[in-house]
């Protein structure tokens, strides 16, 4: 059929047309959802993040403050001592050493001061109560400098050659007179600032400090006396500072000595289940105003990295599974939809091109199959023959039996006009009682042969005529076959119907042709039945 090809495939069109943009729409659904729980979980940890280096900053700088505070407490105390005024006044040595040892003990004891220097008013230091065999150098710690220089307690965090961070409070004595007589000096070790902002801030805590500002052997030595194993080489420029609490967890050691550390990128390790953080990265600043090193806080963002990997599974799988489920539905209904057209369009197409009482081509598709043929023959030069057969006396059966036993009639005639057809012919209903048949390739002779053999069968062939009764028929049929002077689907049809028209003329029940006959073959005949006109 004609129409099979066009519009058999309706059902895949229809998924093709509905089915891409919804797979792709589904398909972009599911990433931006993703990608939305992604932005939202990452600025949940930014904002985390920033938090907590606030807070960090904040304890830093508090603790520091604090320290200070209670370094000038003590300061305080021993400044009431008139013993250690004199000693240092007078540049007295065993006075100082005598007199600071005890004082010294319990300042380490109550507030963990580590360091207690006396120097002259040049800065050359004449005792250090807490390591007393070394004396006599010249202190130039920015600390002492800006005491000499504003003549006022100065203090602030310096980088000690060791690698360490100590805070120091440098206060100027002065004596009865108003002259200088010295600077007493008051230290200890930043470790607890580190592991108070590790515990309140809840952050890993590592000092990296930069190499410029160390000596590689005493920072080693250093590292030995605070039992730990030196490893200059393990960054490029900075080294960890040997007070940090814990050591850098090996993979994120990796990661910064490729520099691949930055702030508001989450680090994780490659092995399951390991760790992940967040950089928070606080200059340290000494005495002088040097950036010596950097505070490197991390955050564990284990439990927010981890919430996203659960809320990523499970979003693909729930769209996956809505994709699927409306891919399927989709797939079904337009499936059903699709098939539904198809049966209309072809229902449609069939009414359009048929004829509804004999099923027979109509008058349209009469010309234009006829036309198709005679493109056909245009290429191949082979001739089309057509017969008109036309119901002889038809009103009378109208008439005598009905209308209803007419169409009965006009039924069972395009039954047989059918069924004697090849395969190739082509049998249409013309109008009203009359029938054509196309027969392509096929000359007059043919025809002829073809249309007095269907006159037969006709006329021997009982038509029910209703109350049970079958009656006979004759019909007339005028041939044309295709030639030079009829060279059209028009003039084809105009030359069968004159030869109807003669055939009718010369009592009917005959056939006739456009052009002079050819011979047909004698041929036995029965003696026709009794026809009922
Ligand atoms: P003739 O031998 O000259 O052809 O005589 P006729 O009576 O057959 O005359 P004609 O061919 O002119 O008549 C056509 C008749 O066919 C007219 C009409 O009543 C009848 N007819 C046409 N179409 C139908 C149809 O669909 N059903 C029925 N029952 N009759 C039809
Ligand atoms: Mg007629
Ligand atoms: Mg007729």
């Amino acid at each position: 059929m004609m129409f099979s090809k066009s519009h058999g495939n309706e059902s895949l069109r229809l998924r093709l047309w509905f089915l891409l943009p919804l797979a792709s729409v589904l398909l972009i659904t599911t990433v931006v959802l993703v990608l939305s729980i992604h932005r939202h979980v990452s600025e949940d940890i930014d904002r985390e993040t920033a938090e907590t280096a606030r807070l960090a900053e904040h304890l830093y700088h508090e603790a520091i403050d604090s320290s200070a505070s209670m370094l000038g407490t003590a300061m305080e105390v021993l400044a009431t001592d008139q013993a250690l005024h004199r000693g240092l006044a007078d540049n007295d040595r065993a006075l100082l050493l005598r007199r600071s040892v005890p004082l010294f003990a319990e300042l380490r004891r109550k507030y963990a001061i580590t360091h207690l220097y006396f120097s002259d008013a040049n800065r050359v230091n004449i005792l250090r109560a807490h390591q007393p065999v070394r004396s006599g150098d010249t202190i130039s710690r920015e600390t002492t400098l800006q005491a000499q220089r504003t003549r006022q307690t100065a203090y602030g965090v310096e980088l000690g050659p060791l690698g360490t961070f100590t805070l120091r409070l440098v206060a100027p004595w002065f004596d009865a007179d108003g002259n200088l007589s010295g600077f007493v000096e008051l230290g200890m070790e930043i470790d607890h600032v580190l592991q108070l902002v590790q515990h309140i801030a809840g952050v890993k805590t590592f000092v990296l400090i930069d190499k410029q500002f160390l000596n590689r052997r005493e920072w080693e030595a250093g590292a030995r006396m605070l039992g730990r194993l030196p490893n200059w080489e393990r960054f490029p420029d900075v080294v960890v500072n040997n007070q940090a609490a814990e050591d850098l967890p090996m993979e994120l050691t990796r990661q910064l000595a490729e520099s691949r550390i930055a702030e508001r990128k989450t680090m994780a390790s490659p092995e399951p289940g390991a760790s992940a953080y967040r950089a928070i990265f606080l200059p340290v600043t000494d005495a002088a105003r040097r950036n010596v090193g950097t505070m490197v806080m991390l955050l564990d963002v284990s439990a927010q990295m981890q919430a996203l990997k659960r809320l990523t599974r499970e979003s693909v799988l729930v769209g996956g599974i809505a994709c699927l489920a409306l891919f399927g539905l989709f797939y079904w209904l337009l499936g059903s939809v699709g098939r539904r057209l198809e049966q209309d369009t072809r229902y449609l197409l069939d009414l359009a091109e048929h004829d509804g009482l004999t099923g027979l081509y109509n008058h349209r598709m009469y010309y234009l199959r006829l036309d198709e043929e005679f493109v056909r023959r245009s290429r191949t030069g082979a001739p089309i023959s057509l017969l008109l057969l036309d119901i002889d006396r038809f009103k009378s059966v109208n008439d005598r039996y009905g209308h209803l036993a007419g169409d009965n009639v006009l039924k069972t005639l395009g039954e047989l006009a059918r069924r004697s057809c090849r395969a190739m012919d082509i049998a249409c209903r013309y109008g009203g009682e009359e029938i054509t048949i196309i027969l392509p390739e096929t000359d007059a002779e043919g025809a002829v042969a073809i249309a007095e053999r269907l006159r037969r069968t006709i006329e021997i062939h009982p038509f029910p005529l209703g109350d049970n009764k079958d009656g006979h028929i004759t019909v007339s049929i005028g041939v044309a076959t295709s030639s030079e002077s009829i060279p059209s689907s028009t003039d084809l049809t105009e030359s069968a119907d004159s030869a109807l028209y003669r055939a009718k003329a010369q009592g009917r029940n005959r056939v006739e042709c456009a052009t002079p006959c050819p011979v047909q073959a004698p041929s036995v005949e029965q003696p026709a039945p009794q026809s009922v006109l």
